[in-house]
């Protein structure tokens, strides 16, 4: 890697690009930047700069280096410190220039000073679980409802944590001195249910605020403005945004930031570039299709609630692309039938998704932890995606049968 890229790759993991604008963007300095614009240009300063237009794919596993010494040094640095090393990329398990990229673009969404990427949304929240259980504080404090396999990670303490499980009011009373993480998701998976953050925040005192923003995203929600210390995506949902990439992020402050990827080097939970790459391919246009999809599902959610078959509609206050609704009759028909909507778990694709949670994406959870926590049996969580709003509406009219 030539000195040029060496010093873009600084850059760009410095979460600023300060070096590469310096002298060259003078105009931007002072004033911050719409979310509009950080999604497209946000991880991409240096490109201009070096000639290029796309972001590079570095796949690149190992890096040459005739300086052992100097290597040898920033991987103790990294050892002691977790800061991301200086210079150039060491191993793909250390570090990874495209993947460098999407994390700054995450964080800067976020308005954090860091992001970690991972190759899962699971694997993030694995990260973040060790990280707190390696300093001695195994109690995770929790809200149902939360993403089934969050809770059952949770639930049967696979990574050596112990959870209590409570309401937001609840979160205070429930903090002992050995608790490491309060998590909860707004809104919620699947029930859309929605918290204020920054009172459960305050509740949390010294104790990090895990918010999973993967529902709302950036673009309707920032929790770190509303106090949450560590911000989590499922970055397969709304953040690669086409049902071809599977990955997490956590956007945290710096401290935080440097434990979880002194965890990611020492579990392997990495990102692939290529992955990398479509995400910040799919940041470029998050705000687009968060706010036509959006439009889309308050539309539905509207003619859902009007609607005789329909027993109860969830849309949040906050807006957004997914819509969770009750039918009087088998929510198990309603799947079997539609034919544009595809029926399948997982959401915040282009295309619109619908599935049963208590069949699919929460079945792990116990059926009485389920119920207890909102989501019924006849609950359908869908995930609106770009379609023509009639062309969807006649789709699910047809789905949900006769009319009673
Ligand atoms: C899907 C999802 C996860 C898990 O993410 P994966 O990328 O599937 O590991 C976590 N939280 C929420 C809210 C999700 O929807």
């Amino acid at each position: 890697m030539d000195a040029a890229r060496t010093q873009a790759y600084d850059a760009v993991r410095a979460g600023r690009g300060a070096a590469v604008r310096a002298g060259r963007d003078a105009d931007l300095r002072l004033r911050p930047r719409a979310l509009a614009t950080e999604a497209v240009h946000a991880g991409r300063e240096d490109l201009a700069g070096q000639g290029l237009h796309a972001p590079p794919i570095d796949l690149s596993t190992t890096y040459p280096s005739y300086d052992s010494r100097g290597e040898a040094a920033r991987i103790d640095a990294f050892a002691a410190e977790g800061a991301d090393p200086e210079g150039p990329p060491i191993y793909g398990r250390l570090g990874n220039p495209t993947v460098a990229r999407f994390e700054t673009a995450l964080a800067r969404l976020e308005g954090t000073e860091a992001a970690v990427a991972f190759a899962t949304g699971m694997a993030a929240l694995s990260a973040v679980l060790l990280v707190r259980a390696a300093a001695g504080l195994r109690h995770v404090v929790a809200v149902r409802p939360l993403y089934g396999c969050s809770d059952h990670l949770l639930t049967a303490g696979l990574l050596g944590t112990e959870v209590t499980w409570t309401d937001p009011a609840g979160i205070t009373d429930a903090l002992r001195p050995d608790t490491g993480l309060v998590m909860v998701e707004s809104p919620a998976n699947p029930t859309l249910a929605e918290l204020d953050l920054r009172a459960i925040a305050h509740a949390c005192g010294s104790v990090p605020l895990l918010a999973d923003n993967t529902f709302a995203t950036p673009v309707l929600q920032r929790p770190a403005e509303q106090g949450a210390r560590l911000v989590l995506h499922s970055a397969t949902k709304y953040l690669g945004g086409h049902g071809d990439v599977m990955a997490g992020v956590v956007a945290c402050d710096e401290e935080l930031a440097r434990g979880l990827r002194q965890v990611r080097f020492a579990t392997g939970g990495v990102l692939h570039p290529l992955a990398g790459y479509l995400l910040l391919r799919g940041l470029a246009t998050l705000p687009v299709r968060v706010r036509a999809a959006s439009a889309t599902a308050a539309e539905l959610a509207g003619r859902l609630a009007a609607d005789p078959r329909v027993a109860r509609v969830r849309y949040p206050r906050l807006g957004g692309a997914m819509v969770a609704f009750e039918v009087h009759g088998d929510p198990h028909e309603v799947i079997s039938r539609v034919r544009l909507v595809t029926p399948a778990v997982s959401l915040g694709s282009v295309d619109t998704l619908i599935q049963h949670p208590a069949s699919i994406s929460h079945r792990i959870v116990d059926a009485d932890d389920r119920r207890g926590a909102g989501v019924s049996d006849r609950l359908l969580r869908m995930s609106v995606g770009l379609e023509d709003v009639e062309d969807l509406w006649s789709d699910l009219d047809a789905a949900l049968g006769r009319r009673r």
